[in-house]
């Protein structure tokens, strides 16, 4: 099977309908769906390949609207639960002035954090070929337990594992429980990628340099990633590593072009598996990749900004 599960939460951000204010001063606010490894899903989708998402959503208009979203995009929604008594998670984000998100999270407890291994859609996830997943699901019981059953249930099925910690500091009770957490299933993971945030955060040092990222390297790995936004990535596999640099783009909002870069990298694995261990075939796959997340740059908002195959080729002819 060529299928991508994501597993983890999926939610709604409250977007101010201006840029930036604080909480307090937005005049409005709109919805926009996301939740990382729900974007991933609907990345690959987007890109014409087989995508899955595996979570616990609230038994509500907007859980009921999210399952929409999934299937309306093409995603197998057949790992999806409701909770009937708590609610689908909401943030709340704002756009700083440097450029960062802050987020202010709905979740005590959220439908997401309540998934139980007992509602794993078992059969799905051992159809994964790629199975991907982030950390906020680590972050409280019983979905912590049903995030590292899932992982294994995936794992003895033959499926790769692809890790995207995507930390949420303001989620964990400490810098401190975040990193040990973080790592606790970093061994697991074939392919894992970071950003340079959460590299500095991981390693304690603001550096990009290769002895820096290879602190992060483990000889399990397959694949590891650092995303530098608009300079594209770094990469290291078992034998080789390089950097690829990504595609010039007006940039409008940065929201989901992490989730769009491993969306589009993970189709490619899944196309061809054998270009891990090929360093021409991975750049390419890369570059890929870079185009994917350069275009969701472009639009605001995550879901609404991920790219056909079509548009993909299109930005990499043009340059
Ligand atoms: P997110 O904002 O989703 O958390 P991230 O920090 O995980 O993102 P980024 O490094 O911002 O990831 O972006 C992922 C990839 O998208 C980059 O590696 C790059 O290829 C591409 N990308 C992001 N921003 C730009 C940009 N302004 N111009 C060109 N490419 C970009």
């Amino acid at each position: 099977s060529k299928l991508v599960v994501s597993f983890g939460e999926m939610l709604i951000d409250f977007v101010p309908t201006v840029a930036g204010v604080s909480l307090a001063e937005a005049p409005a606010f709109v919805k926009a769906p996301g939740g990382a490894p729900a974007n991933v899903a609907i990345a690959v989708a987007r890109l014409g390949g087989g995508a899955a998402f595996v979570g616990k959503l609230g038994d509500d208009e907007f859980g009921r609207m999210l399952a929409a979203i999934l299937r309306d995009n093409g995603v197998d929604d057949g790992g999806v639960v409701f909770d009937a008594g708590a609610r689908t998670a909401l943030a709340f984000v704002t756009l700083r002035a440097d450029g960062e998100r802050e987020f202010m999270f709905y979740r005590n407890p959220s439908a997401d954090m309540l998934l139980t291994d007992a509602e794993l859609n078992v059969e799905l996830i051992k159809r994964a070929a790629v199975f991907h997943y982030g950390s906020i699901s680590l972050i409280a019981e019983p979905c912590r337990s049903a995030h590292l059953r899932a992982m294994e249930i995936a794992k003895e099925a033959g499926a790769l594992l692809s890790y995207d910690p995507n930390l949420r500091e303001a989620l964990w009770p400490s810098r401190e429980e975040a990193r040990t957490q973080i790592l606790s299933i970093w061994d697991q993971a074939d392919i894992v990628k970071v950003s340079e945030v959460e590299l500095e955060f991981l390693t304690g040092i603001d550096s990009v340099e290769d002895d820096v990222v290879m602190k992060l390297w483990r000889p399990t790995m397959k694949l590891l990633l650092v995303t530098l936004g608009d300079q594209g990535c770094k990469y290291y596999a078992r034998d080789f590593h390089g950097a690829v640099p990504s595609y010039k783009v007006q940039q409008v909002d940065t929201t989901g072009a992490g989730d769009a870069f491993v969306g589009a990298l993970l189709q490619k694995i899944v196309q061809d598996p054998s270009s891990l261990q090929d360093q021409k075939r991975l750049e390419a796959a890369i570059k890929f990749a870079n185009a994917c997340g350069a275009i969701t740059t472009t639009k605001k908002g995550a879901i609404p900004s991920l790219p056909s195959e079509a548009e993909v080729l299109q930005l990499m002819e043009s340059a």
